[in-house]
């Protein structure tokens, strides 16, 4: 049976906050407290040892999306540091919900990029100053965004989450001024817009919260140190895997 996920973006100020549940203020108060709230690991990440030691602390800010599009700054972020007795790695514990290697959160990245790329009259200057950000930030989540994914391999996971065969809604990138960007931008453009489509269809599907940028690719990085956009970007995990234990359907394999 034919259906139709729908993959409404939920941007823009007047639609409100999709993030932060209860508020920013008990998130800040959280992660600002989690030094003293945080537990030692029982065991090694990288070996069987339960021997983990303290190991200093490190002081993270972050940005998280707000009720309107600009980010709200939270700093003193305080992420103990461990490290093995007997393989002498070392790792940081982080708030739950504090993405790793990243400052600005993938709430607001989800965020901007969906107003830039769907909303006429954004361009990067704009959208970067409505959220406090380099306009080059945005480009670089932008194109990011692009290389994160084959949308292939993202539709192949929205059929089998939506359990039927279906039609994920395409958003079109908005047009942008001819002179004011090229030929290989309007590319990046065009396929940031369908992975960015195609992750809200997914997020939909499985019933995610959103944005499901960060939904998802939490679920996909499973608290691993991937998270960052100024990697060279790409999701082979989306290639590989589902996400939700059906097994590989994609031909090129585990
Ligand atoms: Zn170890």
């Amino acid at each position: 049976m034919a259906g139709l996920v729908s993959s409404g973006f939920r941007h823009g100020a007047s639609q409100g906050s999709v993030l932060l549940l209860p508020s920013i203020e008990n998130l800040k108060q959280r992660w600002q407290g989690f030094r003293d709230a945080a537990e030692r690991p029982s065991r090694c990440l990288f070996c069987p040892s339960g021997r983990i030691w303290w190991n200093g602390v490190r002081i993270r800010s972050a940005s998280v999306r707000g009720d309107g599009p600009a980010a709200v700054y939270i700093p003193d972020i305080a992420c103990p540091q461990v490290k093995c007795a007997r393989c002498r790695k070392c790792w940081t514990l982080r708030p739950e919900g504090l993405g790793a290697q990243r400052h600005y959160q993938l709430c607001v990245v989800a965020d901007a990029t969906a107003r830039y790329l769907f909303e006429p009259e954004q361009c990067l200057d704009n959208v970067g100053q409505a959220v406090g950000c380099d306009r080059r930030t945005v480009g670089r989540w932008v194109e990011w965004l692009a290389a994160l994914a084959e949308p292939a391999d993202l539709l192949r996971h929205v059929l089998h989450a939506a359990g039927a065969p279906i039609v994920a809604r395409m958003h079109p990138a908005a047009p942008v001024a001819r002179n004011a960007t090229s030929a290989a931008w309007q590319a990046v453009r065009h396929r940031a817009s369908q992975v960015l489509s195609l992750l809200e269809a997914l997020g939909a599907a499985l019933g995610w919260e959103p944005p499901a940028l960060r939904s998802v690719l939490s679920a996909v990085w499973g608290g691993r140190y991937r998270a960052t956009t100024y990697a060279r970007p790409s999701l082979p995990d989306f290639a590989r895997r589902l996400l939700w234990g059906l097994g590989p359907v994609c031909p090129h394999g585990p």
